[in-house]
């Protein structure tokens, strides 16, 4: 046995496929980040007014994932830290709204930052917010608030919160607050109430997708340290960027594919990544999105699709009356009370 470990470990060590795999992380972020020079000194110039000890107007972000948003802004934020140093007190906080998806835990955060004690239950909202604005009084500073995929906070909690949030500026004295807002969902603004567009947009950059010459350079960039010299040749780099320039330009999927592709390749022993391994990684991806869409479907929702499948063994077509009569017989089979026919119909399109 002990063999088959150091085999498998001393692979590993020694991987003639990458040189440095973290590089591939979806968290990891480049120094450059090539196609987004716009974006960047857009938001550093919005945000600049900060070194002066001026609040900065907030700001509201949003393209499709995969765009650069989250990446471009703590790549802003990190050096805008580095120039404030011995000038001015700045803090940068940075929330992902989707792990913290309530009122509330965004607070405990935001308190957190300012080393307020708080429970992660059981005081009012209310409370903890007045514990913020204490703690951030005290800071005496200019505080830049990123509250990334702020559309999973709105969609669960409510607009109530980003709207105080955005106008917590009129309720300090000592100190100043910026909000950056970060969107993935284009179509969110409509679940936003006017007075919160209007306070959070006072800026907004747009970032838009990637074309697939784009992709084509930031995956180089990423392949120069990522791997092995030889490993990758361009017919990978291209075909990577063109599966992901098709899914709305997003650089997040080129790198995955490249990730993956490194993965297989590794695993079958070879020396080099070929376009055979990046389709074997393509179809590995849609296949886990596929599992996820159905992991995530209402129970019967999946009780709909298994009937579908179950006639798909036996049939090319099905009538909508010969779903659900399966339907209605799984239902039995698990003792749940079923749908209408109506309904199940409805589901079905
Ligand atoms: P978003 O927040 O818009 O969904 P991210 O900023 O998380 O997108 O970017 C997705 C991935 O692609 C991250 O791994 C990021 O490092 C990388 N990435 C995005 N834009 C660039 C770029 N211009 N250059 C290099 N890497 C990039
Ligand atoms: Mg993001």
């Amino acid at each position: 046995m002990s063999g088959v470990l150091d085999e498998l470990f001393s692979k590993m060590l020694h991987s003639r496929i990458f040189k440095n795999r973290e590089l591939l992380r979806p968290d990891y972020i480049p120094d450059e980040l090539p196609h987004r020079e716009n974006q960047i000194i857009a938001l550093a110039k919005i945000l600049a007014p900060a070194l002066q000890g001026e609040r900065p107007s907030n700001v509201f972000l949003y393209g499709l994932t995969g765009t650069g948003k989250t990446a471009v802004t703590k790549h802003v934020l990190k050096a805008l830290k580095k120039h404030a140093e011995n000038r001015v007190k700045l803090a940068t906080i940075y929330v992902n709204c989707r792990h913290d998806d309530t009122n509330y835990r965004v607070l405990v955060r935001l308190c957190e930052a300012f080393n307020v004690n708080v429970p992660f239950t059981g005081l009012a909202t209310a409370e903890v917010y007045r514990r913020f604005i204490n703690g951030i009084e005290k800071f005496n500073g200019i505080a830049i608030v990123v509250l990334d995929e702020i559309d999973a906070l709105v969609k669960k909690s409510g607009d109530d919160l980003l709207y105080k949030l955005t106008r917590v500026h009129t309720e300090l004295r000592k100190s100043k607050v910026c909000i950056i807002g970060i969107t993935n969902d284009l179509k969110f603004t409509e679940y936003l109430s006017a007075r919160v567009i209007s306070s959070l947009g006072e800026e907004e950059l747009v970032f838009p997708p990637y074309t697939a010459p784009e992709l084509e350079d930031i995956l180089r960039m990423r392949v120069r340290d990522a791997f092995k010299p030889g490993v990758i040749d361009d017919s990978v780099i291209k075909l990577c960027a063109a599966l992901a320039a098709r899914e709305h330009g997003d650089a997040r999927r080129a790198l995955d594919l490249l990730r993956i592709a490194g993965e297989i390749a590794e695993r079958e022993g070879s020396d080099r990544v070929t376009v055979k391994h990046v389709k074997k990684a393509h179809r590995e991806i849609e296949r886990d999105r596929i599992v996820e869409v159905l992991k995530t479907l209402p129970l019967h929702s999946k009780i709909i699709v298994l009937a579908l499948y179950l006639l798909s063994k036996s049939k090319r077509e099905a009538t909508t009356g010969e779903i659900y009569n399966m339907y209605r017989e799984i239902c039995r089979e698990l003792s749940l009370d079923e749908l209408t026919q109506r309904r199940v119909s409805d589901l079905i399109n």
